[in-house]
């Protein structure tokens, strides 16, 4: 039987090193949270990205703007906050408003600030081994992998899922510590091909979103399993590894929730920690 890799005791570990980190700050540290118009789930990620901040002493700006903000006004507004020196870091909540594209926006926030690790700049430095500021699920995951104390070096790994903000950046960390990567997406699944990669995936990180996707009996004896994927049924929450299955080939594996989801704000801490220290 697996054991259970949760996030919430390694959060909390982590957490501490950060109350000390911002206590030897010489000025409050500030994350400016840019919202535009109302949404349920952005104000839920709002509410407990507040709270996390709030419990290592650094001050959650919201900047609410409202829903008819154009892509202009709203890179303007970045700029602002760009040029002020009392923010350190900076997040966009999604989703934005239809005629504002992300990405685009992104790339407006100066690097130093960009504590989601989505700016072109740190991307590039991720593929150089060089990046300080991680994508938070992609780092979240890491946590959890080194936290079973396995060796990389070497280690038959695959991905589901190729997003870039957990897919196509993990595959770069794994690679700088040597693990050997598949990365699977829709492709390998449409060539009947998914199976057969997860069957041999001595750590296996699945990101996808739909539930049951990975069968339990296709786990590896002895398996890493790290699902990051959340789906909402009717009773309950799942992710995308059938956990029944899994959980008796594994050796480790993540509850979801439970797992990857409380690390994740925890990483966006971390990096607001980071871009304050290196501006002070
Ligand atoms: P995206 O929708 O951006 O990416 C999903 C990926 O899965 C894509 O690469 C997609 O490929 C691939 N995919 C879709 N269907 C299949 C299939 N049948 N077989 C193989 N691959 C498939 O999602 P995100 O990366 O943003 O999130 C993934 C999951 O993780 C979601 O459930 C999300 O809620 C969860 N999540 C959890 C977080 C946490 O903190 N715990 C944080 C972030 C996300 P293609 O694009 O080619 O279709």
């Amino acid at each position: 039987m697996a054991k259970l890799l949760e996030g919430k005791p390694l959060a909390e570990k982590i957490k501490e090193g950060l109350k000390r980190q911002v206590a030897a700050l010489k000025v409050k540290p500030v994350l400016a949270s840019i919202m535009v118009g109302e949404n349920a789930g952005a104000a839920a990620y709002v509410k407990s990205q507040s709270k996390a901040a709030e419990g290592l002493g650094i001050e959650y700006r919201l900047q609410n703007l409202p829903q008819d903000t154009t892509e202009a006004a709203l890179i303007d507004f970045i700029r602002k906050l760009n040029a002020d020196k009392s923010v350190n870091g900076i997040i966009i909540q999604m989703p934005l408003p239809a005629a504002i594209d992300y990405k685009k926006i992104s790339a407006y926030i100066s690097p130093e600030k960009d504590i989601e690790g989505m700016h072109p700049q740190n991307i590039g430095k991720l593929l150089f081994g060089k990046a300080k500021l991680i994508p938070c699920t992609a780092a979240a995951v890491m946590e959890l992998i080194n936290a079973t104390g396995i060796d990389l070096y070497g280690k038959e790994t695959v991905i589901v899922g190729h997003s870039e903000i957990v897919g196509k950046p993990l595959a770069l960390l794994l690679l700088d510590k040597f693990a050997t990567v598949t990365v699977c997406h829709i492709g390998t699944s449409k060539a009947g091909k998914l199976e057969e990669h997860v069957r041999r995936a001595e750590l296996l990180i699945v990101a996808v979103g739909k539930a049951g996707l990975i069968k339990g009996d296709w786990v590896k004896e002895g398996a890493v399993v790290i699902d990051v994927g959340i789906n909402r049924l009717a009773d309950k929450i799942v992710g995308d590894v059938e956990f029944e299955g899994a959980e008796k080939r594994a050796a480790y594996i993540t509850p979801v929730p439970g797992g990857v989801g409380p690390l994740t704000v925890t990483m966006l801490m971390r990096n607001l920690v980071e871009a304050a220290e290196a501006q002070q």
